[in-house]
């Protein structure tokens, strides 16, 4: 779906390992706990000698004296090895979804003025280079007014006060800035300057991807979904359609709904709609409509119930009361700029 674009600032460190991190969050997911019952770990499963602590290397389940009665008894293990290994990696699967399918967190949280829930649609709010508040629509447009309650001229941080910046060149200098502090919505923007060799910046999807690691790391999930788009569509790095569900997974484990909509989307690609389904579900709370859409069309080809439609529809009102508000209404009416859903 969304894909960057747009402007901001910067430069940056570089590093290959960044995607271990990720890789390494993944891999926890898939292997944390096992076991209890199973063999008695000490006893030896070829000759029943006790003080066994030589495991098969496999399924890590049977344990015998030396290399010698593991040898022996390979033949008679196999059958239970793999049974084993099945087991264990069906497990892994249970556990992977467990931690998918949980609510994740509100992306952006609240708006810092009106403290009510910023909305997901990118024009619903906006990123303050001066103190890195992400302030919504409605307080963006709304007048600022000084200490004495006099309204100050326009262009001024809703929330610090602090005059926006007037060239390009003072908006790349304030991201600069706020990188250095690791920021990650600055990283984040910056990268995506390097994507679109927008505002000043020459193309550079590798420096792009670098950057997006670095904000992901940092907590901002967003940053994760591009770098999944990168992959599914081989912009700065081979075309890895595994890489890039990982990514999404990432995403969308994270708070992001665009992530939450592409996996809900490739999912009905291949008809698992029951899967489809609960993505759907959990993006639409998260105020993606886009994957309203996608639950009506698996509740017509009869992939789904018309409670499952009633449940998505609810889901998304939910969404809307949260992030609902008269001046946000009133800023999205008079500017495009302020839309909000
Ligand atoms: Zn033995
Ligand atoms: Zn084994
Ligand atoms: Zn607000
Ligand atoms: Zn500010």
């Amino acid at each position: 779906m969304s894909t960057p674009g747009s402007c901001n600032v910067g430069a940056s460190k570089s590093n290959d390992d960044d995607v271990c991190e990720v890789a390494g969050k993944l891999e926890k997911m898939k292997t944390s706990e096992d076991n209890e019952d199973e063999e008695d770990v000490s006893v030896c499963a070829n000759c029943g000698k006790e003080g066994a602590n030589n495991v098969c290397n496999k399924c890590k389940k049977a344990t015998y004296c030396n290399a010698a009665c593991k040898k022996k008894h390979r033949h008679k293990h196999k059958k239970d090895c793999e049974e084993h290994l099945r087991l264990a990696a069906e497990r892994a699967a249970e556990l992977h979804d467990e931690e998918l399918f949980k609510e994740p967190p509100s992306q952006y949280g609240d708006c810092p003025i009106c403290f009510l829930r910023l909305p997901t649609l990118h024009t619903g709010w906006r990123y303050q280079t001066c103190c890195g508040k992400v302030i919504c629509g409605g307080c963006s447009y709304a007048p600022v007014y000084d200490n004495q309650g006099n309204k100050v001229d326009k262009h001024k941080c809703p929330f610090c006060r602090t005059p926006d910046p007037i060239t390009e060149e003072e908006a790349n200098e304030r991201d600069k800035k706020r990188m250095e502090a690791g920021d990650p919505i600055a990283i984040y923007n910056i990268g995506r300057n390097y994507y679109s060799g927008l505002c000043g910046y020459k193309q550079d999807y590798k420096k792009a991807l670098e950057l997006w690691h670095r904000a992901g790391e940092l907590g901002y999930a967003n940053a994760y979904n591009n770098i999944g788009y990168c992959y599914n569509s081989g912009r700065g790095v081979e075309v890895d359609k595994g890489k890039a569900k990982q990514y999404y997974e990432v995403a969308a484990m994270g708070g992001d709904s665009t992530a939450r909509h592409n996996l809900g989307n490739n999912e009905v690609r291949v008809g698992n709609y029951d899967r489809a389904l609960k993505h759907s579900m959990i993006a639409v709370r998260g105020g993606d409509s886009d994957s309203l859409v996608i639950i009506k069309g698996i509740y017509s080809k009869g992939h789904a119930t018309k409670e499952d439609y009633t449940k998505g529809l609810q889901l998304y009102q939910e969404y809307m009361t949260d992030i609902k508000s008269e001046q946000r209404d009133k800023a999205a009416a008079a500017d495009e700029m302020h839309r909000y859903y």
